[in-house]
Parts: C-alpha cells; sequence; structure tokens
C-alpha cells in the first residue's frame, strides 16, 4: 500500500539533492581563471548561463550515477592543468592500472562514442598524464558497451583553444554564440538561443504572400 505520498516526487528530490551535493562546485562564476573541463567539452553558451543566469533542471539519473561513482574509492580524482594563468580543473570517475575511465548513461548503446565524451576523456589523459582511457556506456536495463581511446594532442590543443575563449568571454561578461547541436534539442536554454518573443503585429503567411482572401 503506497498510501496519499507521491513517491515519484521523493524519489527526485532525492536524487536531486545527492546530484547537488556531487556536483563540481564552481565558488566564484565571476572567476575566469578557473575552468572545469565539463564547461568547454560541451556548448560553453550554456554553461556560461550555468553560471550567471541559471535555470535549474531535475536531476537525471545519468548524472547521479557519475556521482555515485566519483563517491566510492576507486581512485576518483580531480586533476589540474595550467594554461598559463588559467587553471583547467576536470575529474575522471576512476583511474585503474594506468588506464583513465569515464561512466556515461545512455538510452541505448551508441555505435561510436559522442564527441564531447571524448574530448573530456581525452583531456582528463592529459590532466593526468597518462595515454590510455576508455568511456563506458550503460544503459538503464543494465548492458554496457565500452570505448578506448589513445591520447591525442591535436584533440587537447582544441581544448585548450577554448578554454581561453570561455576564459575571455567570462572575463568581458558576454555570452559565447549559439552552438547548433544535438544538445539545443534537450536544453534548458533553448528559448533564450532560438525562439525571440515576437512583438507587435501578426502578419499571417496569406498577407505576406499578397494572396487575396
Ligand atoms: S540551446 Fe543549444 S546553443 Fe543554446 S545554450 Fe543550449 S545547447 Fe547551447
Amino acid at each position: 500500500m503506497m498510501g496519499d505520498r507521491d513517491y515519484r516526487q521523493t524519489i527526485s528530490s532525492a536524487i536531486n539533492a545527492i546530484t547537488k551535493e556531487m556536483e563540481q562546485q564552481i565558488s566564484d562564476p565571476h572567476d575566469n581563471k578557473m575552468i572545469f573541463l565539463h564547461e568547454v567539452v560541451r556548448c560553453m553558451r550554456r554553461s556560461y548561463f550555468d553560471r550567471f543566469d541559471k535555470i535549474e533542471t531535475q536531476g537525471k539519473a545519468a548524472d547521479l550515477l557519475g556521482g555515485l561513482i566519483r563517491k566510492l574509492s576507486y581512485g576518483s580524482k580531480m586533476g589540474e592543468f595550467a594554461i598559463e594563468d588559467i587553471k583547467l580543473k576536470g575529474q575522471a570517475d576512476m583511474i585503474v592500472d594506468d588506464i583513465v575511465i569515464v561512466f556515461r548513461m545512455s538510452f541505448e548503446l551508441p555505435q561510436t562514442p559522442f564527441a564531447s565524451d571524448v574530448l573530456y576523456l581525452n583531456s582528463c589523459m592529459w590532466l593526468f598524464n597518462k595515454t590510455d582511457g576508455v568511456i563506458i556506456y550503460i544503459t538503464h536495463d543494465g548492458t554496457d558497451s565500452s570505448f578506448s581511446v589513445m591520447r591525442e594532442k591535436k584533440m587537447f590543443e582544441e581544448t585548450i583553444r577554448r578554454v581561453r575563449v570561455f576564459s575571455n568571454l567570462i572575463g568581458e561578461k558576454k555570452a559565447p554564440i549559439v552552438e547548433p547541436s544535438q544538445e539545443c534539442t534537450s536544453c534548458q536554454y533553448y528559448e533564450r538561443c532560438y525562439i525571440k518573443k515576437q512583438e507587435g503585429k501578426q502578419f499571417s503567411l496569406a498577407e505576406l504572400f499578397g494572396v487575396k482572401k
């Protein structure tokens, strides 16, 4: 007997509380000399809004998985890499036998790893001075697949370029440009990027093309 309690709401609140506690906290959003890896391997405009004008989203099981694994004592570490006076910080879910491992939840197992995950893992390898990494995708029904990735310099140079751009934009208080991608469809800032409120008179298609009624 479940009674009158809204258990769905209770579970969702628990996930939110746990994921919040585990989030990598950005103590000072104006600090453009401290950049987190997760901010630059995805849409930087989204990361900018998260710093300065955040719209909260519901915690997802996917966030929870990474958070819980990072809480375990299997070797999760925060790494740091200096780019002139900027510190780039990133966290590996596990480091086992010199191999950097990150876990990702996915609705279905991908044929190839997602670009942002490869960028993240590759950067982690530079942060921890390792040459091998693995991305493990896990679905909600418990199946998994993994992809090995070798450290690659050109790709890390692209991350560094993005870190510099993001740092400058924070310093100048300018939101990064729109980066259209698949990520937009599930982004909480979609309306800020793509849908402008229409002011004034509305035109019908018939009026625009001069079609007489
Ligand atoms: S809608 Fe797309 S471009 Fe806009 S912030 Fe979100 S991910 Fe970035």
